[in-house]
């Protein structure tokens, strides 16, 4: 549960926290520069607490056992900015992240690595741990791929950023990734959810296959609620009327709403949102118009003998023009925001 207060005096807030903690609970508070909240946390609180003494409190103006509060705008108006090493996601800069979709070998990744970076890419991706369809395909190469991928980032100076499928590798996850993605399959997996909440790292959270705009915030809202702060959403694709022609819809619409709803900072993946290379450029610039803060793109030295999603890997020089036409697209949308 989570107290929204009526006003940050600090009064009221501690004697909240301490109501809650004497009985046995545990708390996290939040300000924003317009409210203040406390997180109710810990095992069997629904038992503990009492409602209706919890609301009696001075100073307490609604507490929510549904929905979401810290995660939304009504909270805190302002963008999140999250900043992970040198790198600033929100607040106006665009951040493209990009590499294979699986880390395949040492030598795969090298070459990705090496020629992404040198295109300026500040964070690289790829999938050690892969959720995949068919018990028969590739799984990755688990912890000996976060080890190639913490080696390659290093030596050409990124960032790494890889998926997260179960809570027993948040260790080797904490010491080789500099951001915890979690894939559109466990977006709703609340124990990991709640892991995430206290790891430490920030979090690239996927919109989930079957979630809409208000679960996925409740998603974000058990990381933030825990005390993690450092999330960016990323919107991959939500599942469309046939496969046939493409892969998932990209939903553009749900960037523009996601900036009215939240003040956290927006991703977007045209590559699994499309399944197809062809329309990964057009789509990564038509977020740029939507107001994204940074995009997942996955790219490949060898598409066609790629072990996982070749079919949606931009080939490198591919890779290259479109961060070339990203730039137009940035020039014009700063022109236009700038329009009275
Ligand atoms: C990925 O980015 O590697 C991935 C598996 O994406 P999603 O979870 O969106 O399917
Ligand atoms: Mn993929």
């Amino acid at each position: 549960m989570l107290v929204k207060m009526k006003s940050s005096a600090d009064g009221d807030i501690k004697s909240v926290a301490d109501h809650v903690k004497a009985h046995g609970c545990e708390v996290k508070i939040f300000k924003s520069e317009d409210n203040a909240a406390v997180a109710v946390l810990g095992e069997g609180r629904e038992q503990k607490i009492n409602l209706s003494e919890l609301s009696a409190l001075s100073g307490v103006e609604k507490v929510y056992t549904k929905d979401y509060f810290l995660t939304s705008r009504a909270f805190k108006n302002s963008d999140t900015v999250v900043k992970v090493g040198d790198v600033t996601f929100g607040g106006g800069s665009r951040v493209v992240m990009a590499g294979p979709c699986a880390i395949e070998s040492y030598e795969q990744t090298d070459a990705i690595g090496k020629a992404i970076s040198a295109m300026g890419v500040k964070v690289m991706r790829g999938g050690a741990f892969k959720p995949r369809t068919s018990a028969y395909s590739f799984q990755g190469l688990g912890i000996d791929g976060l080890k190639i991928g913490r080696e390659v980032a290093d030596k050409y100076g990124m960032l790494f950023v890889t998926e997260l499928t179960d809570a027993r590798y948040l260790e080797a996850f904490t010491k080789y990734v500099d951001i915890i993605q979690v894939g559109a399959r466990n977006s709703q997996n609340f124990e990991l959810l709640k892991d995430l909440g206290t790891c430490g790292k920030p979090i690239l959270l996927k919109q989930g296959m079957s979630d809409n705009l208000d679960t996925w915030l409740s998603a974000a809202e058990y990381i933030y609620s825990r005390g993690n702060e450092r999330i960016i959403l990323c919107e991959r694709g939500i599942n469309g009327t046939d496969n046939k022609y493409y892969r998932n819809v990209t939903d553009i619409n749900a960037l523009l709403a996601m900036k009215k709803l939240t003040h956290l900072p927006l991703c977007m993946d045209p590559s699994h949102g499309s399944g197809r290379r062809d329309f990964i450029e057009p789509l990564s610039c038509m977020a740029v118009i939507a107001g994204t803060d940074a995009l997942l793109i996955e790219v490949h030295n060898c598409p066609e003998c790629a072990l996982c999603d070749g079919a949606q890997s931009l080939h490198l020089d591919e890779f290259k023009h479109l961060l070339e036409a990203l730039k137009v697209y940035e020039e014009a949308y700063k022109n236009a925001s700038a329009l009275v």
